[in-house]
């Protein structure tokens, strides 16, 4: 009972009810896959699934997926379900083959054409108009269709035995952190979907970057490990989504789910900036704190000062220089805190270097924008 009280935080009572009928209702298969030699007939089986209206849990180089028929709209009823996603949050379309994406949008910008070149596959995710071939479920209602396509092999090739079109949200419970191994797909997933495929190579550890490229400039709506400078140098002046940096978070973002709570650990996350010894110390202090009212604690910070901080869980993601080391670790840490019962939380700002943007986004989001300047 409590999971469900976790998970419909982000819910109408309605859909917490559909969340309910669905919650444990079948057998998962989970299957291991080795990237390195596929095995051929559990992704034909796997994409089956995906025919027949299942879901089907698959690993990208940036999260894991909840894969469903993104031209099927029952398919994509069933993934806000089993997410327990309020379903005015589109879903991505996954593809693996430039070919296929003409059919579902409206015209295709020759700027589309030119980051398709530069960066796909990989973590970038373009918004279009739509074609009639999407249905409104698979896009929250909206008339546009966000687009990628995963580099990770093992996506191209589920995708291309579904039949081309994979709907696809990190497949998490809403409100939670998205899963980077297969293991937090099995705690949140299992019962729900058809298939897990488990499989290495999930590695950037944050979700695309999303650029909306239906308007006279490009405007990024996620930020993600592909950057508004690698963007301009392809397409010339690209635009970023101011609500998405602000920490006050006044006004409402452009993409509909960046709004929700997000990434959240079940414990209190705060966010502390300043100069490193100041935040040291100020963290250590509340630690302390917590500590001795009977608390479990948790830090995240990095190598220069792993083995000055004090708390019952202190985390360090490499060097602070090393934003990518960072941005593959963060979900996995706030996922750890809550195997750990951690209650309170804190973590350095990671604002450094271009990637910084991507991974402040999340932490804000994950710490409900409590941020504490020294
Ligand atoms: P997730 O699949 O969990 O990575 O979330 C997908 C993100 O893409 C959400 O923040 C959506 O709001 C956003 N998104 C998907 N389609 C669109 C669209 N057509 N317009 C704007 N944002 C979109
Ligand atoms: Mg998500």
């Amino acid at each position: 009972m409590f999971r469900n009280i976790v998970m419909c935080y982000t819910n109408t009572e309605l859909e917490c009810q559909e969340l309910e009928r669905h919650s444990k209702q079948m057998e998962t298969k989970i299957i291991r896959m080795d990237i390195g030699q596929m095995d051929k007939e559990a992704l034909v089986a796997a994409g089956r699934v995906i025919r027949e209206g299942g879901l089907v849990a698959f690993p990208t180089e940036t999260v894991y997926g909840l894969g469903g028929d993104a031209l099927n709209p029952e398919s994509s009823r069933k993934i806000y379900a089993a997410k327990g996603r309020p379903s005015d949050n589109p879903l991505i379309v996954h593809i693996a083959d430039m070919d296929m994406l003409e059919a579902i949008v409206e015209e295709i910008p020759e700027s589309v054409y030119r980051l398709a070149e530069a960066f796909w596959p990989g973590p970038l995710t373009m918004i279009l108009k739509k074609s009639d071939k999407v249905p409104l479920q698979t896009t929250g209602g909206l008339d546009t269709v966000a687009v990628r396509m995963p580099s990770h092999v093992v996506a191209q090739a589920f995708i291309r035995e579904a039949g081309g079109y994979v709907a696809a949200p990190s497949a998490n419970l809403s409100g939670k952190p998205s899963p980077t191994t297969a293991k937090y797909v099995v705690q949140d997933m299992d019962g729900r979907i058809d298939m897990i495929i488990d499989a290495d190579g999930v590695e950037i550890g944050l979700e695309s970057t999303i650029v909306d490229m239906t308007g006279e400039v490009p405007m990024i709506l996620r930020p993600g490990f592909i950057t508004i400078d690698m963007l301009s140098k392809v397409i010339g002046p690209v635009e970023m989504d101011v609500a998405l940096l602000e920490v006050d978070s006044k006004s409402q973002p452009k993409a509909p789910g960046m709004k929700y709570r997000h990434y959240a650990p079940k414990g209190e996350l705060v966010i502390v900036e300043g100069e490193p010894e100041q935040v040291l110390a100020f963290i250590n202090e509340a630690c302390r704190e917590h500590g001795m009212q009977g608390h479990k604690t948790g830090i995240i910070g990095t190598q220069e000062c792993r083995m000055l901080y004090e708390a019952d869980s202190v985390k360090c993601a490499g060097s602070r220089e090393d934003t990518d080391a960072i941005a593959r670790q963060l979900y996995t840490f706030l996922r750890e805190f809550d195997d750990e019962g951690v209650e309170y939380m804190y973590s350095e700002a990671f604002d450094i270097g271009e990637k910084g943007q991507a991974i402040m986004n999340r932490l804000l989001k994950a710490a409900g924008h409590k941020i504490i300047k020294l």
